[in-house]
């Protein structure tokens, strides 16, 4: 299972345009089981940019 990044905190920057604030939502796990290619998604944080809308994963809990 790939590693997902650790919570980056209340004020994370945005990967494509450097704004520093997003909004965090949690999503559970997810499952794709008989889909070619298909992996499975532990629950994670959907973090998504405030101003350009680009969304990423982060962890649920800090690392360490
Ligand atoms: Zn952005």
């Amino acid at each position: 299972m790939d590693e997902l990044p650790a919570y980056s905190g209340a004020e994370p920057e945005c990967p494509k345009c450097k704004h520093r604030h997003a909004s965090t939502n949690w999503r559970c796990e997810v499952r794709a089981v008989g889909f070619q290619g298909g992996v499975d998604v532990p629950e994670h944080l959907e973090r998504v940019c405030s101003r350009c809308g680009y969304c990423w994963k982060e962890a649920v809990h800090n690392a360490g």
